[in-house]
């Protein structure tokens, strides 16, 4: 079968067998594959220097008649971020590792443009970005301005439950009659201001409360939310 080419992001590698890896891509055209990198982990493999995380790849394989496709050729273009920021773009091909799954067409494009925001942004409030916009993307996230249960317009005081936006009445239907945290009109100003590319200085109390309903978000998907989101 002929060879395919196209440009994708590394988003894990495991081992396989002695000498080589198992690699999974999203790839612009192709969606995310897997792919087989035969003789990977040999010392002398050319694979070796190219196949990082965060750079833009370009890659070509064979596809397999059955099973998995090989790997052929990885080309390595720039990074995709500063070194500062790498432990934040690992975490962010982590989450999205596992909001698109095999044989998903969706998530080159979009992980590129989480980690543009992380790269612009910087730090913590560029992660919640990313993090946020992708789970909006994966379309686990609905508009801020208003309750996700009833539609009703959002008021001045909202509430995070179970990862859904709530209004007053709706928030009053909660287990042990708690309402969910509180999310005030300011925060979720804030964040539809991040996301849109402003330039917004979060007091530590709202950035501590996105950063917990980004945790609860991940945590209500089953996705083991990472450091950066623990409270
Ligand atoms: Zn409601």
């Amino acid at each position: 079968m002929a060879e395919i080419r196209d440009d994708a992001l590394l988003l894990r590698r495991v081992p396989f067998s002695d000498t080589s890896l198992i690699c999974h891509f999203l790839s612009k055209e192709h969606g995310r594959i897997t792919l087989m990198a035969r003789g990977a982990r040999r010392p002398k493999s050319s694979f070796r220097a190219s196949l990082e995380p965060l750079y833009a790849l370009q890659i070509s394989w064979k596809p397999g008649r059955t099973g998995m496709g090989t790997l052929v050729d990885v080309q390595r273009g720039r990074c995709l971020l500063e070194p500062s920021l790498s432990l934040h773009g690992l975490e962010l091909l982590a989450i999205t590792s596992r909001l698109f799954q095999e044989g998903d067409p969706h998530g080159f494009d979009e992980t590129g443009q989480a980690l543009a925001l992380l790269a612009e942004r910087g730090e913590q409030q560029g992660l919640c970005a990313a993090v946020w916009y992708l789970l909006d993307v994966a379309g686990w996230l609905g508009n801020l301005s208003h309750c996700w249960h009833c539609d009703a317009d959002a008021q001045q005081m909202m509430y995070w439950r179970q990862a859904q936006l709530l209004c007053e009445s709706c928030g009053d239907n909660g287990r042990n009659g708690s309402k969910g945290m509180r999310v005030s009109a300011g925060l979720r100003k804030s964040i539809e201001a991040v996301l849109a590319g402003g330039n917004v200085r979060l007091h530590a109390a709202d950035a501590a409360c996105w950063r917990d309903m980004i945790r609860q978000a991940l945590q209500e998907h089953g996705i083991k939310a990472t450091d950066s989101f623990k409270v």
